[in-house]
């Protein structure tokens, strides 16, 4: 394995402002949110809002990415652009990542939203997606594997019929955006890197209603389903701490 970067105390309490920050950003996101309006006036709202905290967008510039925002509309499963020809509709999922660096460390956290009514089927979609996170996030104790993060995260979406996306995965965080170790969704129970105190990364399920297929458009960046059926995003940002799994991106 690479060197995972171990946090100390006061570490943790700067990358929970980061990612407090971040956690808020994305809060405003999900009120703001509404039919007719483009991305990239989502993303001007997400960006005002990280630097009016005194914080940098993760994002921003990140690899050449160009917006605040990753902003990802119904079959989009991550890292859709913000763009003024795109507008959001009724009916829509839209999910939102958003990443604050701020006092030396990221915060880095992501929700799928509905746009106004959206299908019984997208719902089901959204609470699963979300609640396999939870389910991920409580396997993150001291002593246990990567494998039981990822084994309870594909468990959980598997079981209800979901693709979990493979070729994506979440990360170590810290003072860089995305450090080692990789999270994947999927795992083995018992297998992977023990988890210790101090440890740092997001978990992050992308989840397809059918299929775990993706592709990645010409923009190259926007990651899209290859079925064409809905996908969604949810994610934050945990310390493994001798008490439990703490989520340092609360609003
Ligand atoms: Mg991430």
């Amino acid at each position: 394995h690479d060197m995972v970067s171990i946090k100390s105390s006061t570490d943790l309490a700067k990358m929970r402002e980061a990612g407090q920050i971040a956690g808020r950003a994305l809060k405003l996101a999900g009120e703001s949110i509404k039919a007719g309006m483009t991305t990239k006036a989502l993303d001007k709202i997400i960006h005002d809002f990280i630097v009016g905290c005194g914080a940098i967008p993760s994002f921003l510039n990140y690899g050449g990415f160009p917006g605040s925002a990753c902003i990802s509309i119904n079959n989009e499963v991550i890292h859709g652009i913000p763009s003024h020809k795109k507008r959001i509709a009724e009916g829509d999922i839209v999910s939102v990542d958003v990443g604050a660096f701020y006092n030396g460390f990221h915060g880095d956290t992501c929700a799928t939203f509905a746009v106004g009514k959206i299908s019984e089927e997208a719902k089901e979609l959204l609470k699963v997606t979300e609640e396999s996170l939870y389910e991920g996030i409580r396997a993150a104790q001291v002593g246990a594997r990567l494998g039981d993060v990822g084994h309870a995260v594909e468990e959980y979406c598997s079981s209800r019929g979901y693709g979990i996306v493979r070729n994506y995965c979440g990360h170590g965080i810290g003072r860089d955006l995305h450090e080692s170790p990789e999270v994947p969704n999927y795992g083995k129970e018992g297998h992977g890197q023990r988890l210790v105190a101090g440890m740092t990364f997001c978990i992050e399920p992308m989840i397809n209603q059918k299929g775990d297929g993706i592709k990645v458009l010409r923009d190259g960046w926007t990651v899209i389903t290859e079925s064409g059926s809905l996908s969604a995003h949810f994610e934050h940002a945990i310390a493994v701490t001798p008490s439990g799994p703490v989520i340092l991106t609360q609003p």
